[in-house]
């Protein structure tokens, strides 16, 4: 109960809360409470909670779209951060390019859709992937330049320039797009914990009709291979050796396959949907299913992109 005080304090009276359930706000509709939660809705906000939590010796979670974890039934323990932080700004302009910095809480659909519009290219091929920027460059998020085709990787860390990060301690720094160590479904963030305040974009001026073009046949192809309106944390298994999961779990014969309320969908058998019933028992034991059903078919060892919290 003192640390809530504490919070409040330092944080504005009111904005801490205790014990607000987290499902919610997820898109997979499952977990359970933070022990504080807090929305930030400026940088400073993030860098007082991250000072704040430091502080009292609470551990800090941040939460973006939240589209990419599962949070179990006990919930969060410590401060849990939603990342409410939204603006853009035009830092350098030429006729060739445009420098953009952008709040990590801005969602990367709008951005991708803002800035494919004004013919503004390097984001566009991201329309329809839920989340923040701050999740997107955390994961190191992708979809394909030629979905139907070659399927070339385009990852959220390609146009990066810049970014500001805090550590742990709350010190801030501007890092260029090296220090991020970008790999497939990886960025140093992972290993640092550090938080992400803002990233600049540096986009290529394009004739507007190619960016638009691009972002339709991404987003027909997603409403094509992926669940989209169900309850999901999107793909759930990293890649192995470029081979897809989806195919080596529909292989597997477990499309469809189902643990209480948690099932491999039947359209992406690399998505788990939530029938509205799932706990994130159900999600971890159907895991567990799938792991040991494609180890023993397969001899493959299934890694998880999702985040489990
Ligand atoms: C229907 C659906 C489709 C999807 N399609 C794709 C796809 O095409 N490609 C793809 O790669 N993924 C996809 N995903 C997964 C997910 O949307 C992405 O990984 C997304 O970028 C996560 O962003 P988020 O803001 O939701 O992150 P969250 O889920 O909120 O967080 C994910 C991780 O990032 C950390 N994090 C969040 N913000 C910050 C920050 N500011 N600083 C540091 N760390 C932070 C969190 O602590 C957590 O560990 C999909 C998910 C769904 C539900």
């Amino acid at each position: 109960m003192q640390s809530l005080t504490i919070l409040n304090n330092k944080l504005g009276q009111g904005r801490v809360r205790m014990g607000v359930i987290l499902a919610p706000y997820t898109t997979f509709k499952l977990g359970g409470p933070a022990e504080y939660y807090f929305e930030a809705e400026t940088d400073e906000d993030i860098a007082n909670a991250v000072k704040a939590a430091h502080e009292l010796n609470l551990s800090l979670t941040i939460l973006g779209g939240v589209s990419n974890v599962v949070i179990s039934t006990d919930g969060i323990k410590g401060l849990v951060l939603r990342n409410r932080v939204v603006y853009k700004e035009i830092i350098e302009e030429n006729e060739e390019e445009q420098l953009l910095r952008v709040s990590s809480g801005y969602s990367m659909t709008l951005l991708a859709k803002e800035t494919g519009n004004e013919g503004l290219s390097g984001l566009e091929y991201h329309v329809g992937l839920p989340g923040t920027v701050g999740g997107a460059i955390y994961m190191n998020s992708k979809w394909y330049s030629d979905p139907r085709g070659a399927r070339i990787a385009v990852y959220a860390g390609d146009a990066l320039g810049e970014a500001k990060i805090v550590d742990k301690t709350g010190h801030d720094r501007i890092v260029d797009r090296d220090y991020f160590e970008f790999a497939y479904d990886h960025s140093k963030l992972q290993e640092t914990s550090e938080i992400l305040l803002w990233a600049t974009f540096r986009l290529k001026k394009v004739d507007p009709e190619l960016t638009q073009k691009r972002f339709r046949e991404s987003l027909e192809y997603r409403h094509e291979t992926q669940p989209m309106g169900i309850p999901s944390s999107g793909c759930f298994f990293r890649n192995v050796d470029g081979q897809s999961v989806g195919k080596i779990i529909d292989e597997a014969g477990l499309k469809g396959y189902k643990i209480g309320g948690a099932s491999v969908s039947e359209i992406h058998a690399n998505f788990i949907v939530n029938d509205g019933t799932a706990t994130a028992e159900d999600v971890q034991k159907l895991l567990d299913h799938i792991k040991t059903v494609v180890r023993e078919k397969r001899g493959i060892e299934l890694k998880e992109e999702v985040v489990m919290i």
